[in-house]
């Protein structure tokens, strides 16, 4: 089969081109991912630099060797520069036009532009190190779990290693002739892998943003965008799965006299309070478990053993960590929080469990509020033991 290069060139110059529309329509929609701009704008320079190097030999060598070339290396670069975009890192816009700026700077040195396996040298060196970079930068913000990140990283490396490849074999194939024609496979090889590229990293970046978006939409519906934490819903569905798993305790907290709080210091601070809770709560909490608001005033946390001493003990450092939140233009306000606890045990789901701890909390606040109290049932005699040891402020059993 025998390839048309120039049909190829303006072939990947017209794909490209698309791509490069799609890129900047897409950017358009809600001009949130400013990498889709970059990318958009790589693919019409790439787009450009196809149409000048498929005019060789009908426009001068200066422009379709010379020019298009810085073209195609800025296109990479621009590829590069919208990976860091895209991974909300600084674009360095300049270092992705300096390739280019320094390979036109290149030709024009005679000797360097007399000679083809310097140009092919330095071309590829430029263009693989582009997509090298890029191909790193997907894989460092792999702390963000998208799918898509892996095809990124494969096509990026991959085209990297095109481009190096071709360093040896300059070195090693007989020199063509000084202007080579379009029968040379090097240009069938290079468009047919560029438009290839040009479509798959579409894909790739394509789904790599619609995977953001998504990711990030379903992080809004399930955190509560006053304390940063799981809402009720997200607190249900991953407590429901975690009860499947095993045993389970739960703690239930409700801030003390919270109505109060709001009525003498006002709503904005009563906010403030609720996220000084989470603030002080969480570093007091183990990995694996799982903390959501459950609304207002009331939070939960499920621990994954069904251990109500160890929940006690929890409960106990919250409790201590929340008497010490001290806001400094408010030196009078207290702030105390009562907490419920109730263990799996006797089957029932999480909203037995749920209305079990709220008997346990229901029982704190009569006792006096700031203390914790575990539900009778969940506690044998030597654990009631270990919770008297552990501090007068632990009660057991709530009231029947
Ligand atoms: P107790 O010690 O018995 O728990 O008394 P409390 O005042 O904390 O309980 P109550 O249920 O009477 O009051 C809860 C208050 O929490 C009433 C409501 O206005 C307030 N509240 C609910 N959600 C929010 C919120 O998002 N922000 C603020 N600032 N207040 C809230
Ligand atoms: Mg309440
Ligand atoms: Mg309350």
């Amino acid at each position: 089969m025998r390839l048309d290069v120039p049909t190829l060139f303006l072939m990947t110059a017209a794909v490209t081109f698309l791509v490069g529309v799609l890129f900047l329509l897409s950017w358009n929609q809600s001009q949130k991912e400013s990498a889709l701009k970059i990318w958009g704008i790589a693919h019409l320079l790439g787009s450009c630099a196809s149409c000048l190097l498929a005019l060789r030999g009908q426009i001068p060598d200066a422009v379709s060797i010379g020019f298009a070339n810085a073209l195609m290396i800025g296109a990479y670069g621009l590829i590069w520069s919208g990976v860091r975009a895209f991974e909300r890192r600084r674009p360095l816009v300049g270092w992705a036009v300096a390739g280019g700026l320094l390979w036109g700077a290149a030709c024009l040195v005679p000797d360097f532009y007399a000679s083809l396996p310097a140009r092919v040298i330095l071309a590829s060196a430029i263009a693989g190190l582009y997509c090298a970079l890029g191909a790193r930068a997907v894989w460092q913000g792999r702390s963000e779990p998208l799918v898509s990140r892996y095809p990124a990283v494969f096509l990026l490396a991959a085209y990297a290693g095109i481009y190096w490849v071709r360093i040896p074999l300059a070195f090693t194939l007989p020199t063509p002739p000084l202007r080579p024609t379009f029968e040379s496979p090097w240009f069938a090889a290079l468009c047919f892998t560029g438009t290839l590229f040009s479509v798959a990293i579409a894909f790739v970046f394509m789904a790599l943003t619609k995977e953001r978006a998504e990711h990030e939409q379903r992080l809004a519906a399930e955190t509560d965008a006053l304390t940063g934490i799981a809402n009720r819903r997200a607190f249900v569905d991953r407590a429901g799965h975690r009860l499947a798993a095993g045993p389970a305790t739960l703690l239930l907290f409700d801030l003390d006299h919270f109505k109060a709080i709001n009525d003498d210091y006002g709503h904005s601070i009563g906010d403030a309070v609720l996220a000084a809770f989470c603030h002080a709560t969480l570093p007091m909490l183990p990995r694996r478990a799982v903390f959501g608001r459950l609304g207002g005033e009331e939070f939960a946390c499920l621990l994954p053993e069904a251990c109500t001493v160890a929940a006690a003990r929890i409960a106990e450092a919250v409790r201590g960590a929340v008497g010490r939140i001290a806001p400094p233009d408010y030196p009078d306000l207290r702030i105390s929080v009562s907490v419920g606890i109730a263990a799996t045990g006797q089957g029932g789901g999480l909203d037995d469990l749920l209305r079990r701890a709220d008997t346990a909390l229901y029982g704190a606040k009569h006792a006096g509020r700031d203390q914790v109290m575990v539900e009778r049932a969940a506690v044998d005699l030597a654990a009631q033991r270990v919770l008297r040891r552990s501090g007068s402020r632990f009660a057991t059993g709530a009231p029947g």
